[in-house]
């Protein structure tokens, strides 16, 4: 290691840190402005009937049912309203209900 002739001096690495916790992140990496949450926020949803203890949707409950459709009767999927299988059978099957029964529009 005492010839330097041959090999190029090297540039000054600039000193990092060795203790640092996350060394893969060079700089903040959460883009957390003012009220924003990032891009992607990566949040639990809870079934909704599941908190409120609902054990069956009814078909005859439309304010219930109409929370998990659009206004123009398409049912949400689960991944827009959160709930959770059971619960979105039930909806399914009341929507259904209720559609053949015109108590909500088909399209
Ligand atoms: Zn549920």
């Amino acid at each position: 290691m005492e010839n330097n002739e041959t090999t190029p001096p090297k540039p000054q690495e600039a000193p990092r840190p060795a203790a640092a916790p996350h060394a893969y992140s060079a700089g903040p990496r959460r883009p957390s402005g003012p009220g924003g949450r990032g891009r992607f926020a990566p949040r639990r949803k809870v079934c909704r009937l599941c908190a409120e203890k609902i054990k069956l949707v009814d078909y005859k409950q439309a304010q219930i049912i109409k929370t998990f459709c659009t206004d123009t009767g398409k049912m949400l999927s689960r991944r827009i309203t959160g709930a959770c299988a059971k619960h979105q059978r039930q909806i399914m099957r009341a929507v259904k209900i209720n559609r053949n029964l015109s108590l909500m529009p088909y399209n």
